[in-house]
């Protein structure tokens, strides 16, 4: 039998780095790949206190798109769709990236409307978006029940044609083994248990495994941060509430495109290998455990079935949740925190998978220049204190 050969050598961690990341999710391995490639920072150690991907980054339903709403964001979201185009080539790895098209439903006249006002700024950022009748939707979905027999029934659509999806785990592997082969140490098993300040300065991380000194520590800590807050005294303006997705048996490929009810909170794509991931709203409560409840399970289940009744016959294989750390306009928080050295890379919610590029080379070049680069300088901490919230949200 052929000897199983370890692609990824974890390390031991070092005494001291010249930057530490804490968290081995695809945020903490993307800002480590782009610093290590393209900004000369000297050593550089990703701490995992679990498994790499262990977070959302190895959970979501791997949906890349940027029709989001607010000019702040827009520009930020359309930069990172197009960057994972090419980065199996720059990774050297396969991330089975499927450009298969996202459909928003709308299910009223007021909502197509409102679809087609933010179409119209999407178009205006550059991003390709088209308008689509119920009777064009039947034809390219064919058994989407398009008549009056659903409950909400379908009134149009906005088809955003270059979003579609990335494999996730695919995307773990290939910034991490390209992290250690820009010399990234990659520590997992290491918990990341406080944070060592001198004066207005971060020195290091106190870890289940000793001290580790720093000259910068970066945290990209998903549904964590809290606990970075509470590590430096301050209560980070974020609220984890888990959200649970399932996935079904196997079947012939019929769905080419992402389907999402932003009325209903429901959205599905079929995988490469065919089975259904279905998707809905966060949980309604805030918590830091990843359960799954028959209630959420049975919404989607249901939601479902009323748009593809032909699916009434197909079994649940498999349900899990991972936790999303959100803020009050739906947009993240980057860089600094009032304290030299220390950055932050929160607050991903439910769409920080799509933005990881983006997000990685932006935090690391925060990092290497100490300047807040120009397409990110609106996702800062202090626009919490200072009013200028994101207009991400319609409200
Ligand atoms: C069910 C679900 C579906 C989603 N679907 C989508 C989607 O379709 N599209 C999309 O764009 N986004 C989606 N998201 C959001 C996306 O998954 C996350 O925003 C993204 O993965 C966050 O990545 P991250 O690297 O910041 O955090 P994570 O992947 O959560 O990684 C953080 C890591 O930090 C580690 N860590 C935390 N604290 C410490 C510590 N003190 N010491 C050491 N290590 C620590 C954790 O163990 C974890 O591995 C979804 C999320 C969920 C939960």
């Amino acid at each position: 039998m052929a000897k199983m050969q370890k692609l990824l050598q974890y390390k031991e961690p070092g005494k001291s780095y010249d930057v530490v990341i804490i968290g081995g999710g695809l945020h903490g391995l993307a800002t480590a790949y782009y610093l290590a490639r393209y900004h000369k920072v000297g050593r550089i150690a990703v701490l995992e206190r679990r498994y790499i991907g262990f977070g959302g980054s190895g959970r979501n339903t791997e949906m890349v798109r940027a029709n989001k709403r607010a000019h702040e964001t827009l520009p930020f979201y359309k930069e990172s769709l197009e960057m994972w185009d090419g980065l199996s080539a720059e990774l050297e790895w396969n991330l089975m990236v499927q450009k298969k098209g996202l459909i928003a439903l709308a299910h009223s006249d007021f909502e197509l409307a409102s679809m087609r006002m933010m179409s119209d700024s999407q178009r205006r950022a550059g991003i390709k978006i088209d308008m689509l009748s119920p009777s064009e939707l039947k034809k390219m979905i064919p058994s989407l029940d398009t008549s009056d027999k659903p409950a909400l029934p379908i009134f149009g659509a906005q088809f955003h044609p270059e979003g579609g999806t990335v494999h996730h785990d695919a995307a773990v592997w290939g910034y991490a083994m390209a992290c250690a082969r820009y010399g990234v140490d990659i520590c997992v098993g290491v918990d990341v248990t406080g944070i060592n300040i001198e004066g207005e300065r971060v020195t290091g991380v106190e870890t289940n495994v000793g001290t580790i000194a720093a000259g910068k520590v970066h945290a990209a800590v998903g549904g964590y941060s809290s606990e970075i807050g509470r590590m430096i005294g301050m209560k980070f303006p974020v609220t984890t509430i888990p959200m649970q997705v399932m996935t079904t048996d196997i079947m012939q490929p019929f769905l080419d495109y992402y389907v999402a009810s932003p009325r209903l909170h429901f959205y599905t794509q079929q995988t490469l290998k065919g089975d259904l991931i279905l998707g809905g709203p966060l949980d309604h409560f805030q918590s830091w455990n990843s359960y799954t409840t028959y209630e959420e399970s049975a919404d989607r289940a249901f939601k479902i079935m009323e748009y593809f009744p032909d699916l009434a016959h197909v079994r649940i294989v498999r349900t899990w949740s991972g936790l999303c750390d959100c803020t009050g306009d739906s947009a993240p928080v980057m860089g600094g925190c009032g304290i030299d050295g220390l950055s932050l890379d929160i607050a991903w919610g439910y769409y920080g998978f799509k933005s990881v590029p983006a997000s990685g080379k932006y935090s690391a070049e925060y990092i290497a220049t100490d300047q807040m680069p120009e397409k990110i300088k609106a996702f800062g901490l202090d626009r919490f204190y200072t009013r200028q919230l994101v207009r991400e949200i319609i409200l």
